[in-house]
């Protein structure tokens, strides 16, 4: 029989030993680390994903992949939910949320900027840039022109004129179908050669969401959380129910009391749904990796995609899901 000093020399052979503060907790997979990887919401996160891919394998940090991911959404007008071309709110305005966050937990993010096509990078200017994490409205715009960003009209023809059709059917706002495409974020995270984590996320928010509405998506614990021991987690759909339950930071959390990626989405569906029935009827996916490079997401409701890319390729996943 083994003492138990020849155990936990056992144990930590066989699995990576990560330290939080004063605890230690074991990751029970084995075997080689996945990476680098990249993850990220949705099925537009497949071209993301690509260019994230490039500069992983270019050697490149974690947080210089995911900014460069996440940038082609942005600018990309056929995307309507994030960035360049997104759905304004109900006054006609496009204004936007971002967030990321690199391997030693430093943080920026963006509320409600208006006219700036990449808020990514301007979050990741704020982290880099001041000693604050989070800028909103005229000041973020202001501060993205000092640092040279251009203003720009975001608001295409396409989303214009969806708009007032919208106002012309009676300009309704209620999220509630899980299925709907009028709102939709990029979020991604990966790990890079050196085994190092970033996140990030961004968004144009819910459509014809109320003139000033924030949602989860430059939220750092909420959307986004990346804790470089354990793993990262991000979140899309409905954000005011990943605000209330603090989702990503929830999931980073039970990843270091054991779970799997997977199995800490499901419980973090699980929370919300248990804690406010009244969001059943919306949609909200998680999707988290952790340290050994294990990826995982769930859902609400049926249709959440995910987009994985690791050395085998770049494929797009459906995520389980809670309710039909
Ligand atoms: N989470 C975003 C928001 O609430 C929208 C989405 O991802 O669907 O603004």
């Amino acid at each position: 029989m083994k003492t138990r000093r020849e155990f936990i020399k056992t144990a930590a052979l066989g699995a990576a030993a990560l330290t939080a503060g004063n605890a230690t907790r074991l990751i029970a997979s084995t075997g080689p680390v996945r990476k680098p990887l990249v993850v990220s919401t949705w099925s537009f996160g497949m071209p993301a994903n690509v260019a994230a891919w490039k500069k992983l394998v270019e050697g490149e940090r974690a947080l210089d992949a995911i900014e460069t991911g996440v940038r082609v959404c942005e600018g990309d007008p056929e995307v309507r939910t994030v960035g360049y071309g997104g759905y304004p709110d109900r006054d006609g305005y496009v204004t936007l949320d971002s967030c990321i966050m690199d391997e030693t937990g430093n943080a920026g993010s963006v509320a409600f900027l208006q006219h700036i096509k990449h808020p990514v990078s301007v979050a990741r200017k704020v982290m880099e840039e001041t000693p604050h994490v989070m800028l909103v409205g005229e000041g973020a715009l202001r501060f993205a022109l000092d640092q040279g960003f251009e203003k720009e009209n975001l608001l295409t023809p396409k989303a214009k004129a969806s708009w007032k059709q919208w106002l012309k059917d009676g300009g309704n706002y209620e999220p509630i179908r899980p299925d709907q495409a009028d709102h939709d974020t990029i979020s991604m995270l990966a790990i890079d050669q050196t085994g190092d984590l970033s996140g990030c996320c961004t968004t144009s928010g819910l459509s014809y969401k109320m003139h000033g509405r924030v949602g989860d998506s430059p939220i750092i614990g909420a959307a986004l959380f990346v804790d470089n021991e354990i793993g990262g987690a991000c979140a899309t759909g409905v954000g005011e129910a990943v605000i209330k339950t603090v989702g990503s930071f929830l999931v980073v959390e039970l990843m270091r009391q054991g779970l799997s990626p997977q199995e800490a989405c499901k419980a973090a569906v699980e929370r919300i749904v248990n804690r406010y029935p009244e969001y059943r009827k919306v949609q909200v996916g998680f999707l988290a990796i952790n340290k050994r490079g294990e990826a995982g997401a769930f859902a609400i409701g049926k249709g959440f995609q995910y987009a994985v890319h690791d050395e085998t390729g770049n494929v797009l996943v459906d995520a389980e899901y809670l309710l039909g």
